[in-house]
């Protein structure tokens, strides 16, 4: 058809036939976007679109997002409860009651034979919130081992345990409004473009209203650095060097707060003298930043009226990860940049609920970020659960990380591993093979039965993913929001919290402890047991969670009941003097004295080997690798490898290369950029037997978090260059 001049093509969106539309958050990265799911006259999932009146992403959707509907019927979903005797064997398929009944009798077997501890329990950041209060109950009040942790030991514990470190607690005090407020954003190690799309988005509009200047702390050339006013091309691993140098600048030249400092911290004179031995001129020597760039940007951070940092798996996954956001805090508490607009130090958390299982999951403690080593917190609990206080540890067991050494060693039999798969995240594979193979017993609970780590499964228990469940997740922000189950799970396949619930019968036939089955009724006991807290939400429910698109917390009964509105947004916490959660309301200053522990190049493994995420992909691909445009964008594991360094080696673009470590090798193909220097390549960790071959994965000692992006490599050349892409696309895998 032709049209006239002045005329327009019109635009038209493909009709997918959408009858009906319902309402979730996306259920993969902590932004907290709000979804609407369209479903057709069939009740199928056709469409998904971002929600217009939610003020985390105000309609907008990522790549990951727009193609969320697809999840639901992609490849490899478990249909099935599965059982065999030897993980080696076929699987055959398996009644519920047999899959439950062989699980309970394994876990109690293998403590009655090696002690309670001897079994494992290890979840995820997938679940909704009360799935994972209610494994919490189950874990602690029932089964009572102390080995229980969640994968996000893997992004987000080195934040947790540096926010506990400085303010008494974890619980990240700033929210994205803060982005329209601030007049300086110092941004370490995140890559917001691409991990965190909308929060990119958010802050971008805001920095092209306000003009702030926008300082990148990242050895690679990433997205966000490319739009920095300032970009610190950083030596891996040595942030808190820097940090240190920036506190000297501050103090030295009178910029700090002194009035903030005296009302709500301890320790500045013990952090002053540690600061005093990393002058910009010996700290540029260590982190690679130029001493007048180090004094500029300390200035710029410090004088600025309001300043706020953000951070991701840059500073968290190395072995200076807590120390790395101690630091943040540090400086954040210095300068009096903690509770006010634009003020703030702010954790862009990993995936979409691991804040939920930091508050909920009882893996680090008790509910609501309550301490098994506080007497008075295991006595509140036992007495609201009707358990005896004497069942529970006296203080955290291992950490997932310790957890698989621990099964190398022999002392861990057991494992029911939930929406996770260590086979593929964890790094050194060959090392977690080996400890997975030795178990006596595993149960593998995850939604797609196809998972690595389920090849090492006695019982595989069906789950729904995302929005077949019903209940809450919370955003980096705060945000509580609402996942209402938008279709069931496909086949036998049984919500998380169903598969929980019935496991605690078996472990509960007299009825003691209450486990409720509505996750609405679950989130209001929840409410009871967050009064007077931190993380207070008993203001809050399922219906006006969802009404609002999100709530952050706190928000209170008191607050309800005088009738003040659920926050729309800006939510911070410390706002005031003296209520930072150590008992005398005052925050830590703790100096960080740096150990230089990293794996380094050297000359038979002489380029650095760092690993991250790219936008189209989520973790192992287990979801985004089975969801044809997100694969299609990402098919293949690559390098960005720097021109300079392809050269030297006789490397040519779209050439298949062998990268090795001291602990394996693995194969990607070679993309020139000068995103990276000469002395580093950058490997995405999405794809499985790949990146985590390589990484070395020593552990924070604080947080046990691993160190995925130091590790040192060599590059070969490969001869049959056939061979080694047909290898790659087998490492497409789905
Ligand atoms: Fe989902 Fe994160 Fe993308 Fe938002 S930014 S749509 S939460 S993946």
């Amino acid at each position: 058809m032709l049209f006239g001049r002045g005329k327009k093509n019109p635009v038209k969106i493909a009709d997918k036939g959408v009858v009906e539309w319902k309402y979730a958050a996306c259920g993969y990265c902590s932004t907290g976007c709000s979804i609407e799911v369209g479903l057709n006259a069939d009740g199928r999932p056709v469409a998904s679109r971002g929600v217009a009146d939610a003020d985390v992403n105000r309609g907008k959707l990522c790549l990951k997002g727009i193609f969320e509907h697809e999840l639901f019927t992609s490849a490899g979903r478990g249909l099935k409860p599965l059982m065999r005797e030897h993980w080696h064997q076929e699987w055959r398929p398996a009644d519920w009651n047999s899959a439950l009944d062989r699980l309970h009798d394994e876990i109690r077997r293998i403590q009655a034979k090696h002690g309670p501890d001897s079994f494992a329990i290890i979840s995820t950041g997938q679940m909704l919130t009360e799935e994972f209060y209610t494994l919490g109950k189950l874990t602690r009040g029932l089964i009572g081992t102390n080995n229980y942790d969640g994968n996000t030991t893997l992004c987000m514990s080195s934040a947790v345990s540096g926010y506990k470190r400085s303010f008494g607690s974890d619980g990240p005090p700033g929210c994205y409004e803060d982005f329209e407020h601030t007049d300086c954003l110092i941004a370490w190690g995140s890559n917001l473009p691409e991990q965190h799309p909308i929060i990119y988005w958010r802050m971008k509009e805001a920095q092209e209203k306000r003009g702030f200047p926008l300082i990148v702390v990242d050895p690679r050339v990433t997205m966000l650095a490319q739009n920095a006013n300032i970009h610190l091309p950083i030596t891996p691993g040595t942030d808190v060097v820097l940090m240190n140098a920036m506190m000297q600048v501050i103090l030295k030249e009178n910029l700090h707060d002194q009035r903030y400092i005296d009302a709500n911290t301890n320790g500045i004179e013990a952090l002053r003298a540690e600061v005093e031995k990393y002058d910009p001129v010996t700290a540029s020597k260590i982190c690679g930043i130029d001493e007048d760039t180090i004094r500029v940007v300390a200035r710029t951070f410090a004088k600025a009226g309001a300043a706020m940092q953000i951070w991701t798996m840059g500073i968290n996954q190395s072995t200076h990860g807590s120390d790395g956001v101690v630091g943040i805090n540090d400086l954040a508490l210095i300068t009096g940049n903690i509770g006010k607009p634009g003020g703030t130090s702010l954790s862009i958390t990993g995936q979409c609920n691991a804040m939920g299982t930091r508050e909920w999951s009882s893996c680090s403690g008790l509910p609501n970020y309550r301490y098994l080593e506080v007497p008075e917190h295991r006595a509140e609990i036992a007495k609201f659960w009707n358990v005896d206080p004497e069942f529970f540890p006296k203080k955290r067991g291992m950490y997932q990380t310790d957890i698989y050494q621990a099964m190398e060693a022999g002392q861990i039999k057991g494992l029911w591993l939930i929406a996770t798969n260590p086979l593929s995240s964890l790094p050194n594979t060959a090392r977690i093979r080996k400890a997975m193979e030795q178990l006596e017993f595993c149960c593998v609970q995850d939604c797609y039965q196809d998972s690595e780590s389920a090849q090492y499964a006695h019982v595989y228990l069906p789950a729904g993913t995302w929005a077949e469940k019903d209940g809450v997740m919370t955003n980096t922000e705060r945000r509580i929001n609402r996942i209402t189950p938008i279709t069931p799970p496909p086949g036998e396949a049984k919500p998380d919290l169903w598969i929980f619930n019935r496991v605690a019968e078996r472990f509960n036939r007299e009825g003691k402890v209450k486990f409720p089955e509505k996750a609405s009724d679950i989130f209001l006991e929840m409410g009871e047991l967050s009064k007077g807290r931190l993380a207070d939400i008993s203001g809050m429910n399922h219906e006006l969670i969802e009404h609002s698109r999100g709530i952050q917390w706190p928000y209170t009964l008191e607050q309800r009941e005088r009738g003040e509105a659920p926050p729309k947004g800006g939510k911070r916490i410390y706002t005031q003097d003296g209520t930072f959660s150590y008992p005398d309301g005052r925050a830590k200053l703790i100096p960080l004295p740096f150990i230089d522990n990293n794996e380094v190049p050297d000359d038979k493994f002489p380029i650095w080997l760092n690993t991250g995420r790219l936008i189209e992909h989520w973790h192992g691909r287990t979801k985004t690798g089975k969801i044809s445009n997100n694969n299609k964008f990402s098919p293949i594991p690559f390098i960005e490898i720097n021109p300079d360094l392809a050269s030297d080696l006789g490397i040519r673009r779209c050439e298949y290369v062998r990268l090795v470590s001291r602990r394996g090798d693995a194969v990607a193909m070679a993309q020139p950029t000068q995103r990276v220097p000469k002395n580093m390549v950058f490997l995405p960790f999405h794809f499985h037997d790949c990146a985590n071959r390589l990484t070395l994965g020593l552990l924070d000692p604080h947080s046990r978090q691993p160190a995925y992006k130091q590790s040192a490599v060599r590059i070969e050349k490969i001869a049959d260059q056939k061979a080694a892409a047909r290898l790659s696309m087998e490492m497409r895998k789905f």
